[in-house]
């Protein structure tokens, strides 16, 4: 069996006081990491060769709780996590992988972790226990696999809504045994990048996005042009912006969902997967002729193939480039000719070799597949 990770994402609707709970958990994590973070600082100047040790800064907490009671009403699972988080960044920092570690404002509070430990934190029906938060109502909207143990919990708000996050790890229930030796067309796809759609292959077409994505976009726009006659830093104003944050966490997990249904049911259905090498980066930046870079940015293509990626490896599939310089577009998938004078514009074509007409993105997912599933059975050519 394949244990995998897994994150589930509520919302929560904590009442009046939880609200106050959960916001007073936030400013104490950020009192706690600004604290440690400035004796780390000061150590540090000392000593640029100063390295921080995690079990001794946790070791820190009761001393500094008495000097702040406070800190006592929150629980006490987040604020080590506090610690080690800032143990992280500060590491980091000294591996150069980062700038130093930053003090917190508050503008940016945005999550604390917790630890589910001895079963502190569990759902009962429509309510999830948190420690020192109480039972919180929230929306079970998806059924948790019994397989599913989770150790963290995220405890999150995002504009004005509040969000409870289970990391943790299940058995991958739609696991099946595939045969690496077996590679036809009909255990494998070939899917083209496309403009238009989230992706083209030669069976299956994939919109780019559903309708209610583009309503919510054009929401979107509307009540940012009502901000933009709003009176800067009045109560309408600050209101507003917290209405369109709202409205963007929508539309991003839209998105996020669309995404992660497309690539499941891509990842499920074939063993082989192959799709063009492409320098997604470098062509948002190539803005001449279609003005790629917006729409590119758009089209999550990149975040399809990561997810794709992952889920393809769950299952111990294969996710294959095919090289970038193939030219899947210009070759008739009939008979081999390659049709150079072929035009971006040209969404058909007619092949002079052997006349039959083409769909360019289809004809060129052909291409893909062929071209991969060559590259599997003579990996040496
Ligand atoms: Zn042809």
């Amino acid at each position: 069996m394949k244990i995998v990770k897994r994150t589930y994402r509520f919302r929560l609707y904590p009442n009046d006081s939880q609200k106050q709970l959960i916001e007073k958990t936030l400013g104490c994590s950020r009192q706690v990491y600004n604290d440690f973070l400035s004796l780390c600082k000061k150590e540090y100047e000392k000593d640029h060769n100063y390295k921080i040790n995690k079990f001794e800064l946790i070791k820190l907490l009761p001393k500094h709780k008495e000097k702040y009671p406070y800190l006592n009403e929150v629980d006490s699972v987040a604020l080590q996590q506090t610690v080690i988080h800032l143990c992280d960044a500060y590491k980091n920092f000294f591996r150069h992988q980062s700038d130093f570690p930053k003090f917190k404002k508050k503008k940016n509070d945005y999550g604390y972790i917790t630890m589910n430990i001895n079963n502190s934190i569990r759902i009962e029906r429509n309510e999830i226990q948190i420690p020192k938060i109480g039972k919180v109502r929230f929306v079970y909207h998806r059924n948790i696999p019994k397989s599913f143990q989770y150790s963290m919990v995220s405890v999150s708000r995002i504009g004005k809504h509040y969000y409870v996050a289970l990391i943790g790890e299940e058995e991958y229930q739609e696991y099946k045994e595939f045969n690496k030796d077996v590679l036809d067309s009909s255990n494998s796809i070939g899917l083209d990048f496309s403009l238009t759609n989230l992706f083209i292959s030669d069976s299956e077409v994939k919109e780019n996005m559903p309708k209610y994505y583009e309503k919510s976009l054009t929401n979107l726009a509307r009540e940012q042009r009502k901000l933009s006659h709003m009176i800067k830093g009045s109560n309408n104003y600050q209101e507003q912006l917290l209405k369109i944050a709202n409205i963007h966490e929508r539309i991003t997990n839209q998105r996020k969902n669309y995404l992660h249904k497309a690539s499941r049911y891509i990842a499920n259905k074939y063993d082989y997967v192959f799709v063009e090498d492409l320098d997604l980066q470098e062509m948002s930046k190539r803005k001449e002729g279609f003005k790629l870079g917006p729409v590119i940015n758009d089209l999550g293509y990149g975040v399809f193939l990561n997810q794709l990626k992952y889920k393809l490896e769950w299952l111990n599939k294969k996710l294959v480039k095919v090289n970038r310089y193939f030219p899947s577009s210009q070759l008739c998938s009939e008979c081999g000719y390659r049709n150079i004078d072929l035009l971006l514009q040209n969404k058909t074509w007619v092949c002079p070799n052997c006349g039959v007409k083409h769909n360019r993105d289809i004809n060129a997912a052909v291409n893909i597949k062929k071209e991969g599933i060559r590259m599997m059975l003579n990996p040496s050519n």
